[in-house]
């Protein structure tokens, strides 16, 4: 049969954690002769003894050899093999000197007495070589037992009904029965143990593979229940008949206490972050129809958070303008786009407008198994700010836009002044044929024409300034650069004229449409080409030239810009000429290139100046033409974001 320490010892090897034999114990020098010769004192005393009393009670041969055998055995589990020799020898001699015949000699009368002899030597010799092997083997196990109390985790080694064999010190402080108490005991109804899947499939798998794995809960001495990582190892001998199981297992209880604890925390940075930065997450399985919204997602949507969530409940607070464009992206999404960026408004219940950011992207796309998970985000703030802005720009915009009308006065009277003096003269004219005793209605509905051309040109203009003086919000449509360079030439060439330059047009011709503004962009030009001959109002040595000039860029952008041949840009004072509020002129606003840079920046261009090479100035625009703009619309409602 067995021993515990056996079964123990064998598992851990065929678990391959064997610990290592004994280290043998190290002693000095000094103390191992000390104890030698203590021992070997108290040796040769002893069978000092032992032969007096045998001697004295008189003992036949076999009693004596068996005396002395014990003895010599004794002694030999104090030392190492020399001792033993050492005992054995003394022994043997005593024997002959006190108990063969002749006593008291060494020599042998009788020579049936040196088998008697040698086979007291030789059986002494066997028994000490196999007790003290005993002794080795025992001190291994006793060693190899201590190192699995060293460990931490639980080892329980159990026979096939389940009564602990082994219960190492780790067990002991993690149940608290100590390892008297648990060992006999059934390590089920000990610990009241609890499978995650019933007992039966549990020990199928064991006998099957060798090992199982697992979570268990056991409960501990004082009724805590604890939570174990644990793995069974099954122990089977040479024939394959199971013989035990070694449990060992590891309290993972604080282990997921701490991982719940860091879970909790961690859920609530996360809301605190979703409710800083007014993001909330969603997650929505179009399969099962499943929808999950963090907490931020519903407070950004307004609902309160016992709803259950539904796409539907997302489309009731879209604004109903932006529904259909969103409900288009998500089909869209679902046929063939991984990734979403979408911006709409929502309509809250009280009528205010909210607008909100979705950035959605599929999380696994198996067969017909989609799971999409996304972002979204409260941009209201964000895009009031925007548009306070914006409306701030255009009040500036206005403002300077007035301020060039100022200057441009003379002109425009001039402009309408020429179709009113022409529908004056016409009008006299045209009344002068009718006067005529045979009034010529020929030559007074010609007039009455001219009348009516002049009156429309007088009108355009004045709709024109108009359009320039008046706050109006921006109305981005299509247009032609051409149209708007025109408007500008007829605008100012009487203010070029009066500052004695000339203004000459060259247009690339067929340039493709762009979508902007026309009075912003109107302004702009005019912006350029009043400094251009501000520029050029000291130049007396060369002519005054103002160069309007249009052509497509290499990166298909439309670009144009108005050169002159005035003093040109002072080196110190190229980067500030953007700047608010910066100007060299004595009555100068300096918001004329400012407003310039935010009117073509809101177009999705860009603005440029730079000197000439001999002379002068070049003011240097480029915008996006109409089709890139489709392009755009495009991406941000994220259908090509794949
Ligand atoms: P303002 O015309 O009221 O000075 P702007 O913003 O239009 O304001 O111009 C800022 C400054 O840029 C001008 O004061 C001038 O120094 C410089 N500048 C603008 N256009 C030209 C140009 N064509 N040539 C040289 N300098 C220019």
């Amino acid at each position: 049969m067995r021993s515990a320490f056996q079964i123990v010892n064998e598992i851990v090897e065929a678990i391959d954690h064997a610990p290592r034999p004994a280290v043998p114990r190290v002693t000095s020098a000094a103390t191992y002769v000390r104890r030698m010769v203590v021992l070997w004192f108290v040796g040769f005393v002893a069978l000092g003894l032992i032969t007096f009393a045998c001697y004295e009670s008189g003992f036949d041969g076999t009693t004596t050899h068996c005396v002395f055998l014990v003895a010599v055995v004794m002694l030999s589990f104090a030392d190492s093999v020399i001792s033993s020799l050492v005992f054995c020898a003394v022994a043997t001699l005593l024997i002959d000197y006190f108990f063969a015949q002749p006593v008291l000699s060494f020599h042998l009368r009788d020579s049936a007495d040196v088998p008697s002899l040698i086979s007291f030597v030789v059986a002494s010799l066997i028994i000490t070589a196999l007790v003290r092997r005993m002794q080795v083997l025992s001190d291994v196990r006793r060693d190899q037992a201590k190192l699995l109390d060293l460990s931490r985790d639980a080892v329980i080694v159990r026979n096939m009904d389940g009564v602990v064999l082994y219960w190492n010190q780790g067990a002991a402080d993690l149940f608290g029965w100590t390892s008297n108490e648990a060992v006999g005991q059934i390590s089920q109804t000990l610990l009241g143990t609890r499978f995650p899947t019933p007992f039966e499939e549990v020990n199928s798998a064991l006998l099957r593979t060798g090992k199982w794995e697992g979570e268990l809960v056991h409960t501990k001495r004082d009724g805590a229940e604890v939570v174990m990582s644990s793995r069974w190892y099954l122990h089977c001998d040479d024939s394959g008949r199971p013989l035990a199981t070694l449990e060992n297992g590891n309290d993972i209880g604080v282990r997921k206490r701490a991982e719940d604890a860091l879970r909790c925390s961690q859920a609530a940075f996360l809301a605190e972050a979703q409710s800083l930065s007014l993001t909330g997450s969603f997650g929505w399985d179009i399969r099962s129809g499943e929808v999950y919204w963090s907490n931020q997602t519903f407070h950004i949507f307004e609902y309160e958070l016992d709803v259950s969530p539904t796409f539907d409940l997302i489309l009731q607070r879209v604004h109903p303008d932006d529904r259909e464009r969103l409900e288009q992206t998500i089909e869209q999404m679902i046929h063939s786009i991984a990734k979403v960026d979408f911006e709409c408004r929502l309509l809250m219940s009280d009528g205010r407008v909210k607008f909100v950011r979705a950035v959605v992207r599929a999380s696994t796309v198996e067969g017909d198994d989609q799971h999409y998970i996304g972002a979204v985000m409260d941009i209201t703030a964000a895009r009031k700010a925007e548009t306070q802005l914006q409306d701030a720009q255009n009040e500036l915009a206005r403002v300077t836009r007035a301020t060039t009308l100022g200057e441009l006065s003379s002109t425009i009277a001039h402009e309408v002044n020429q179709p009113l003096n022409g529908i004056v003269i016409d009008s006299e004219a045209g009344l002068r044929w009718l006067k005529r005793p045979a009034p010529n209605i020929c030559e007074a509905s010609a007039c009455l024409e001219r009348v009516v051309e002049n009156a429309r040109r007088a009108a355009q203009i004045i709709k024109r300034i108009r359009a320039l003086a008046t706050k109006g919000v921006a109305q981005v449509v299509p247009l032609e650069l051409d149209d708007v360079v025109n408007d500008v030439v007829s605008l100012t060439q009487r203010e070029v004229a009066s500052y004695r330059a000339s203004m000459r047009v060259n247009l690339e011709p067929a340039l493709p449409p762009l979508l902007g503004d026309r009075v912003q962009l109107q302004q702009v030009l005019i912006n350029l080409v009043m400094n251009g001959i501000q520029a050029m109002d000291a130049i007396s040595d060369r002519p005054r030239d103002l160069l309007i000039e249009s052509w497509l860029d290499e990166a298909g952008n439309i670009a144009f810009a108005v050169r002159d041949s005035g003093t040109g840009i002072r080196a110190e004072l190229e980067g500030r000429l953007f700047e608010a509020f910066f100007s060299t002129k004595p009555r100068g606003m300096g918001m004329g290139l400012s407003v310039c840079r935010s009117i073509i920046h809101a177009h999705g261009g860009q603005i440029c100046a730079f000197n000439n090479e001999v002379h002068g100035a070049t003011f240097q625009c480029s915008l996006p033409p109409l089709e890139s703009h489709y392009d755009l619309n495009h991406d941000r409602t994220g259908h090509a974001a794949q």
